[in-house]
């Protein structure tokens, strides 16, 4: 049996949820943040009666909890976080504390990229067929604050490799990998082998009745599976192999084959979500909805009606003939990638912001067949011009998204497509992502 002190580390949407759910079931609380702790969390923590403090960590109260719940934001080599593990005393997220007080089935969607997404379609699939189903993780309100508050029967979780860091007993009756590319190496000692496995604890503990649902297209899934033992039945999806159960295309028809179940059929062009990485995510979302056994043509009208969430290629407006579109999500390169792949015309990429260390080599070949001029939006653009020189005439920069949208327009001709995509971090000249899409949205409304 634990013991009932429970400390929490970083006062965000996940540790206000495990405060409230660890106050629900009697625990002693503190809640502790190095930062300032957000007005309307801090509100919600005196309204609880849950002690907390900010702007400091006082390690004599941390190190006497029995348990801490920290925050995904804060690295594990935090000497904090070691001070703890050297005592034995067990660090977990918040998914796995919620997961303790809910006898509700998970689908757990993780991977590099596309994970919003997909978590927003599959919670959109299953509450169309009248599934109570709750939607949580790394999106809206947290998990524990719905375990706490609610009765759902399902969850669809986004969930991160930072929180897959955290979590030990957890199952999910569905998991979900989308796909495995570079992204937030600094964590992992820049060491692919590492962020990799990290993402294969999706897998984790789960047995025989459990699904796996996987991208068999990506050749570092493809390579983690071989060093792991799967309990769960799997159901691969790809573009291009023709796979027993699971999902695949066939002359632009995306089948999806769960064995003793009616085929499940749909014309990829009547998918809400357009673009090759969007066949992979509806893919994914459809198999979940296969395996739980929802009706197709419930599953059909879902994904041909599904409104995708901003800021990622979100079509913006057209104006005199030249198409706008904000993918300010696209945070990496793999992403920007996926992007320019789904454009079909020429196209004035708004690209750059903070490089985690950006390798642009993949990017060439669609650069130099699609992309006639790149507008840089970032404090530094020297890696781009670097990067691009050669493949690129007309290379500016900019350090607006006013500045960015006007020259973009002057550059590109009727027919062709302005595409914010910055395959970049946004911190350099704006709050956040949302903040670049909504001044770039802005900026073409102004036009
Ligand atoms: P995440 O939550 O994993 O960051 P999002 O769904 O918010 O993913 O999408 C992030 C970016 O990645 C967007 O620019 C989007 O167009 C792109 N993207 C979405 N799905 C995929 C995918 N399956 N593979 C590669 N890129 C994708």
């Amino acid at each position: 049996m634990k013991g009932r002190k429970i400390v929490i580390l970083g006062a965000g949407e996940s540790g206000v949820g495990a405060a409230m759910l660890a106050k629900k079931h009697g625990f002693e609380v503190l809640v502790s943040d190095s930062g300032a702790i957000a007005p309307h969390y801090k509100a919600q923590l005196q309204q609880m009666g849950v002690q907390f403090e900010e702007l400091r960590h006082t390690e004599a109260e941390i190190l006497a909890a029995d348990e801490v719940i920290k925050s995904p934001g804060i690295p594990s080599n935090a000497p904090l976080v070691q001070a703890l593990k050297q005592r034995e005393i067990p660090v977990i997220s918040e998914i796995e504390f919620a997961k303790r007080y809910t006898n509700a089935r998970t689908i757990c969607i993780t991977g590099s990229n596309g994970k919003s997404t997909t978590t927003m379609l599959t919670y959109h699939i299953l509450k169309n067929a009248g599934v109570n189903v709750g939607l949580a993780g790394n999106i809206g309100q947290s998990f524990a604050a719905q375990v706490a508050a609610s009765d759902f029967d399902w969850y669809v979780l986004e969930i991160s490799s930072f929180m897959l860091d955290d979590m030990y007993a957890f199952r999910a009756d569905i998991s979900v990998l989308l796909n495995i590319t570079p992204d937030h190496l600094d964590r992992y000692d820049y060491k692919m082998e590492n962020y990799a496995r990290s993402k294969m604890r999706v897998l984790q503990n789960q047995t025989e009745q459990d699904a796996f649902v996987y991208c068999a297209d990506d050749q570092e899934i493809i390579k983690a599976l071989k060093n792991i033992e799967v309990k769960p039945k799997q159901y691969p999806f790809s573009l291009t192999q023709k796979v027993q159960e699971g999902a695949f295309l066939e002359q632009n028809e995306l089948f999806i084959n769960i064995n003793h179940q009616e085929l499940f059929t749909m014309s990829i062009s009547e998918l809400a979500l357009q673009g090759k990485h969007n066949i992979h995510n509806s893919m994914a979302s459809g198999i979940v909805a296969k395996v739980i056994e929802l009706r197709n043509e419930s599953i059909r009208e879902s994904m041909g009606n599904f409104k995708n969430i901003p800021h990622r290629l979100e079509h913006v407006a057209k104006i005199s003939g030249i198409d706008f579109v904000n993918d300010s999500k696209a945070t990496n390169v793999n992403s920007t990638w996926y992007a320019l792949e789904s454009m079909n015309s020429d196209v004035v990429l708004i690209m750059g912001g903070v490089d985690k260390g950006n390798d642009y080599q993949m990017l060439k070949d669609l650069v130099q067949s699609k992309v006639k001029a790149i507008v840089c939006l970032g404090k530094d653009n020297k890696r781009i011009h670097e990067a691009f020189e050669d493949d690129v005439e007309v290379i500016v920069n900019t350090f607006s998204a006013f500045e960015a949208v006007q020259i973009a327009y002057h550059l590109a001709k009727k027919g062709d497509t302005v595409l914010l995509s910055p395959a970049c971090a946004s911190f350099d000249l704006f709050t956040n992502y949302e903040d670049r899409g909504n001044q770039f949205k802005l900026a073409v409304k102004e036009l």
